[in-house]
């Protein structure tokens, strides 16, 4: 088939790779000049592993342009812009846009598959605007495994609003193998609402479970997560305690399906819920280190990892941004090390961020800070993100999210 794919961020240049390497031939359109242009030159704009390979093999089957009329002639158009929220709301101008454009530029019959998240309702207005069959396809893919899930998705939702259109989608993901879900566009986008709903309610439970652990003693948040995990009803997925959930989908995609509900007189409470509890959790790990290293004014901060999570350059909505802003809130001089992403603040190596520091807040999971209670020796650390080994840290220097403090730990 010939493959349009508008909007080339994290989705869509995943998407282009992914179905480049199935023989597709893929145009891919931005609006975003100076992005196209490093493609074009086969330099990728984010980091995602696997993803330069995957590009450089099927560069004879992709195409980068500015220029929507290239996708005159395409068989299927993946709309995969942007759906920030601002003000609590989504903000459609994007997609809005994106379909404009489309229309004017596509032959009669070509489909046009939403793979952005957008609320119950939308696939249908650009169906209106486009005049034009639209099929929802949502994405479930993580950043930093983006890949290996689009190609081996645990589950592939197809909603259409006649069996023909949604068997072109089905034919296109059926090389994955996954069970392919069948429904109706509104509840395909509903489907994508409700499961980062549930996900980031389950995180943001283990993580109130967390600051219980943390005041009784003996109790330790991970072994409470394991031990649930093990039930299948409850599974162990998205039970890691940690500094709470950012990126680019969780944050925007809550407070948007909340401020829908709310608007449909039925509030979303849990989630309501799980966003609050999330929001508290920056401040908490920046009082977990005052506790043991007292007021922060004038003293050195390091923050070890910037991204919203590891293997990935993506710092949008990250907590460690967040965190970084309170430290500076408190007078803290803030320096930073993340391995692949970048951040308004002052950047250098890691040996360097801990040397000139006295305290050390664990932000983001990268492996590269697994296995360096060495190099903390003598710095307050906070573990954002049980990395570290508590039987090799001084007790009267650290604290760790979700387990008990040191003067009741081991009473
Ligand atoms: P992104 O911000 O990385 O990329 C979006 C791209 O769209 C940008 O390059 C932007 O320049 C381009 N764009 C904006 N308006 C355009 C227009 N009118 N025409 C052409 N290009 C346009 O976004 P993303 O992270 O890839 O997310 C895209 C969508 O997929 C969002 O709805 C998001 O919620 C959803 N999603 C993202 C992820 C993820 O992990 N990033 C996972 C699942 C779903």
């Amino acid at each position: 088939m010939k493959i349009g794919i508008i909007g080339l961020g994290y989705v869509g240049l995943v998407t282009s790779a992914v179905l480049a390497d199935q023989g597709h031939l893929v145009v891919g359109v931005d609006v975003d000049s100076k992005r196209v242009e490093g493609l074009s030159c086969g330099r990728n704009p984010i980091y995602e592993p696997g993803l330069d390979e995957l590009l450089a093999k099927n560069k004879d089957r992709l195409q980068f342009t500015t220029d929507y009329a290239k996708l005159s002639d395409v068989d299927v158009a993946f709309i995969s812009v942007s759906t920030p929220t601002v003000n609590g709301e989504i903000y459609l101008e994007y997609v809005m846009s994106a379909s404009k454009s489309l229309a004017k530029v596509l032959s009669k019959d070509t489909l046009i598959v939403m793979k952005s998240t957008v609320l119950p309702g939308t696939s249908r207005k650009v169906r209106e605007i486009t005049g034009r069959e639209v099929v929802s396809n949502p994405e479930f893919l993580k950043e930093g495994s983006a890949i290996k899930d689009s190609i081996n998705p645990d589950r592939v939702v197809i909603g259409s609003y006649t069996k023909e259109a949604g068997d072109v989608v089905e034919s296109i993901w059926k090389f994955t193998g996954a069970p392919i879900v069948r429904t109706t566009p509104e509840e395909a986008e509903m489907i994508k609402y409700a499961a980062n709903s549930f996900l980031a309610m389950k995180v943001s439970f283990i993580n109130e479970m967390a600051n219980l652990c943390e005041r009784i003693p003996n109790c330790d948040v991970n072994k409470i997560a394991e031990g649930i995990g093990l039930d299948k009803r409850i599974s162990p997925h998205f039970l890691k305690a940690g500094l709470g959930w950012g990126g680019s989908c969780f944050p925007k995609d809550t407070l948007a399906i909340s401020t829908f509900a709310r608007s449909l007189g039925t509030p979303l409470r849990t989630v309501d819920a799980s966003i609050q509890v999330n929001n508290e959790r920056p401040k908490r790990a920046v009082n977990l280190l005052k506790e043991i290293m007292g007021q922060l004014k004038g003293r050195k901060v390091c923050v070890l990892g910037v991204a919203f999570k590891a293997d990935t350059d993506d710092t949008r909505e990250s907590v460690a941004l967040k965190v970084i802003d309170i430290l500076k809130e408190e007078g803290a001089q803030v320096v930073a090390y993340d391995p692949k992403a970048k951040a308004n603040v002052t950047m250098v190596s890691m040996e360097q961020c801990i040397d000139e520091s006295e305290g050390v807040i664990i932000a983001t999971e990268w492996n590269h800070f697994k296995g360096i209670e060495d190099k903390l020796r003598g710095k307050y650390v906070v573990d954002g993100r049980r990395l570290l080994d508590p039987s090799k840290m001084d007790l009267t220097k650290f604290r760790a999210i979700g387990l008990g403090t040191p003067s009741i730990q081991g009473e």
